[in-house]
């Protein structure tokens, strides 16, 4: 048996007044979807665990089976191997934005002024050969996300997201050591990392100012990317793969547009498949992505898609875009995928769930159950009969604690 994940990222969501109290996936028309809880088994799926927000990253680790009390080390570890970086054991690896500190010392923005992904290397990598050396070293990523790495830092530092804080004073913003701190063998302590981290900030702004990237911004009267703003710090992830976890996966692939994602399923030990116009928007390539998971199901035993844009429309409040967004993934990727599943000679389970609910009337992400339907060709029905938040509680699979869902999963 072969196994396929489809992650609708933000799908659940609340009743709705203006949907008539339903909620937008029960509203929009989703005949895929409830074919699969229609002809298959429905539960419902806690996948944020106690004590920790209801990030992406977390949700989607945890329904890969990774108990986040164990692995969890902020997304600078994940966006390194996304891009292919490999964090060593005595390296400590962030997150390192190219972003705007204006003339009062105040973050203006926390991209730079939207650089290209050419300005942001020539950037990163002007920094790397000026404040480059045996323990720090900048590597450049995408547009204006990077990454910085310390050979024996400290994760033990309070750093603040720079899109937490837009207008703030950024002296008031500094690295600080984390109140209790303990010391590590072989590692810098945690003041110590704290005091280097502030000096690249610090020696950065010097260096940006004089750039050419940024002289011909200014001359432009754009934005500048003025500083480095290193956060999210973390150490290499203790995770196994999903090999080493359940013996029928062979290999597996993850396809996603969201370097986080991505990142995850590398360190899954999953192939990370590519596909040309995967924008996480609504107007990705959703057939793009449906035709790489059915030809990456022929050549693997696992796949993992993950589509963003039920997210993107929860995060904007825009309830017709989030309906339009379900109906796209129903039509366009759950559609194909069943169907394929049905003409394959090797069975194939496919599970749809989202990772949290994204509720348009909020804009934030909730941790709170999602409804999962599982279906393959021959399964037993339960006597649910469309996809939803509320249908799905009446499943024969009950409630599934995080890590439970990959191992209930992977017996059928
Ligand atoms: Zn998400």
């Amino acid at each position: 048996m072969k196994h396929v994940i489809i992650l609708a990222d933000g799908l659940a969501d609340h009743r709705i007044e203006r949907l008539g109290d339903l909620t937008p996936v029960e509203f929009a028309s989703t005949p895929a979807m409830d074919f699969l809880a229609r002809e298959g088994v429905n539960g419902q799926v806690v996948t944020i665990p106690d004590g920790f927000q209801p990030g992406s990253e977390v949700a989607n680790s945890t329904i890969l089976g990774y108990d986040q009390n164990k692995v969890y080390e902020g997304r600078g570890v994940l966006e390194a191997a996304s891009i292919g970086y490999d964090v060593a054991d005595d390296e400590m690896a962030m997150r390192c934005n190219l972003l705007t500190i204006d003339a009062d010392g105040n973050i203006a923005n926390h991209h730079g002024g939207h650089l290209t992904t050419d300005e942001g290397r020539q950037l990163i990598d002007y920094l790397n050969e000026k404040l480059g050396s045996e323990r720090v070293k900048f590597v450049a990523g995408i547009q204006y996300r990077h990454l910085l790495i310390i050979k024996g830092g400290s994760k033990y530092v309070e750093c603040a997201p720079p899109h937490d804080h837009p207008g703030r004073s950024a002296k008031e913003l500094m690295v600080k050591p984390m109140a209790g701190a303990v010391d590590e063998p072989g590692r810098m302590t945690a003041a110590e990392t704290a005091a280097l981290l502030n000096q690249l900030i610090e020696q950065s702004g010097q260096l940006l100012a004089e750039h050419p990237v940024n002289v011909a911004r200014r001359s432009e009267g754009r934005l500048q990317a003025s500083h480095i703003w290193p956060w999210s710090p973390g150490y290499r992830p203790a995770m196994k793969t999903l090999s080493q976890m359940f013996p029928q996966i062979k290999s597996g692939a993850v396809i996603s547009a969201v370097d986080l994602i991505k990142g995850i399923g590398r360190l899954a030990g999953l192939e990370v498949i590519e596909v040309e116009g995967a924008t996480g928007l609504a107007n990705t390539n959703y057939e793009g992505k449906a035709a790489a998971a059915i030809d990456a199901l022929r050549r693997h035993d696992f796949v993992f898609l993950h589509v963003e844009a039920t997210d993107e429309a929860g995060h904007d409040g825009d309830l017709d875009l989030k309906v339009k967004a379900i109906e796209y993934l129903d039509h366009r990727v759950v559609a194909p995928i069943i169907d394929a599943v049905k003409a394959m000679d090797e069975k194939v389970t496919i599970a749809l769930l989202p990772d949290h609910a994204t509720p348009v009337e909020e804009r934030v992400h909730r941790a709170e159950p999602v409804p999962v339907a599982i279906w393959h060709p021959g399964i037993v029905a339960d006597d649910v009969s469309a996809y939803s938040e509320l249908a799905s509680s009446r499943g024969s699979l009950g409630m599934i604690y995080l890590t439970d869902f990959i191992k209930r999963l992977m017996a059928f």
